[in-house]
């Protein structure tokens, strides 16, 4: 029988993956406060309606993709919202990158009304939304998890249980966190190179082989040249904006403060993307942190 999926929030993401749903044979009802995002479904096959309640209703699943976590309490837990709208069969999937602390929150309000539910953050951009290829870092009791591999499959290059309630929101910010350091780490190494008179390509073929290696390095590669494919050699357009690397900065230091941690290199490139940001480049793809640290030496 044809799975009905409610899809609230058809933003650059959300759109992306509620075509791949209906690609793969699921039923689509969708809300979005945009006209031309509900419009989006309708003309990909989905059926658009004016209300979170109207979207939600008589659906196996619903997937929501929003922009932060009050807006996410406020869909889920308002008046008119999914948790007044659903029966206690309906599976619950936040895909939104949010803070963990209202991840929790949501999830245990589904708990005590025995509706299963999910944090299920996403890595892979709006290129991974489009091609179905998406990380899945997803939080949450075991059977919900299981429940819902097959709802994330045609959005899902990969599926990861990291825990329960919130874990995925954590996971996600613990591996953007690491990301944003080695991003940092590798522009100062390539900025100290060049200082030192070492070419670009040279120190790339030494730390590429070396202790030095890391993602930032060998797969986005922030100088043109030893990647071709990295943003470095298209005048760092995104990619991976600034903006949204600061968000999840954002919301790493949220946590870290209430986890009572410490994180001082976290923190430190959390100050850094923000003043690159201040500094006009929050559109610019976040691997361009190297020609702004560069511009602070001149
Ligand atoms: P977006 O701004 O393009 O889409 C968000 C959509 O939510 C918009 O269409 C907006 O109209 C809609 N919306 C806002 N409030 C609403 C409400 N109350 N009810 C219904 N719809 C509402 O953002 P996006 O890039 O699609 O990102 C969505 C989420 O995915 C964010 O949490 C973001 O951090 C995360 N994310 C984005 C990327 C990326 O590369 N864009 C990558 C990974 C994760």
């Amino acid at each position: 029988m044809t799975q009905t999926i409610g899809f609230i929030g058809l933003g650059n993401m959300g759109l992306p993956m509620a075509k791949n749903l209906l690609k793969e044979g699921f039923a689509v009802r969708g809300f979005d406060l945009s006209d031309e995002a509900r419009n989006g479904l309708e003309v990909a096959g989905g059926s658009a309606f004016t209300s979170v309640a109207e979207a939600v209703t008589n659906v196996d699943a619903v997937v929501t993709m929003l922009p932060n976590g009050a807006i996410v309490k406020n869909v889920y837990l308002g008046k008119e919202g999914i948790l007044a709208s659903i029966d206690e069969k309906t599976l619950l999937i936040d895909s939104s990158t949010i803070d963990v602390q209202s991840a929790r929150d949501v999830i245990a309000a589904a708990d005590e009304r025995n509706i299963q539910m999910i944090d299920a953050p996403v890595s892979g951009g709006v290129g991974g939304a489009a091609a179905g290829t998406l990380a899945f870092m997803v939080g949450g009791k075991k059977e919900a998890f299981t429940r819902a591999e097959a709802i994330l499959a045609p959005m899902a290059g990969k599926i990861v249980h990291a825990g329960g309630p919130g874990n995925g929101q954590a996971a996600k910010i613990c591996n953007n966190m690491l990301l944003a350091i080695t991003m940092i780490g590798t522009g100062e190494a390539f900025n100290l190179g060049r200082a030192l008179g070492v070419e670009d390509q040279v120190l790339y073929d030494i730390m590429s082989n070396a202790s030095g290696q890391s993602w930032s390095l060998t797969s986005y590669c922030p100088v043109p040249g030893p990647v071709p494919t990295s943003p470095a050699n298209n005048a760092y357009q995104p990619g991976f904006a600034t903006d949204l690397m600061l968000k999840d900065l954002g919301l790493a230091v949220e946590a870290i403060e209430t986890a009572g941690t410490e994180t001082p290199l976290g923190k430190h490139s959390h100050d850094l993307y923000k003043a690159m940001a201040a500094d006009g480049n929050g559109g610019v793809d976040f691997s361009g942190m190297i020609s702004y640290l560069a511009d602070q030496q001149s």
